[in-house]
């Protein structure tokens, strides 16, 4: 993980990234989260400073999932298991 090239995607601001906004444009819903090694280039890269003032478009809902664990990409994973489960009992 080489994080000294991910920077903030705001212009003039050369900190670090390090938050993540996922934005699925179908339910109109942006998901913050810590960067993580994958790099997608559908997801916006921030410094804290910049996630923090961040606010969805009109219409828009967030979730700000930084104070959990998170990784996007087990998370239909997870849904599956979880269903699983109850289908197993
Ligand atoms: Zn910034």
């Amino acid at each position: 993980m080489s994080e000294s090239d991910r920077r903030c995607s705001r212009p003039l601001c050369s900190a670090d990234a390090e938050v993540l906004l996922a934005f699925d444009y179908e339910t109109r819903h942006v998901v913050l989260c810590w960067v993580e090694d994958a790099h997608d280039p559908n997801f916006l890269e921030l410094c804290v400073q910049h996630a923090d003032r961040f606010r969805p478009p009109h219409g828009w809902t967030f979730d700000d999932v930084r104070a959990q664990i998170v990784d996007l990409r087990s998370v239909a994973a997870s849904t599956r298991s979880v269903a699983a489960s109850m289908v197993l009992g």
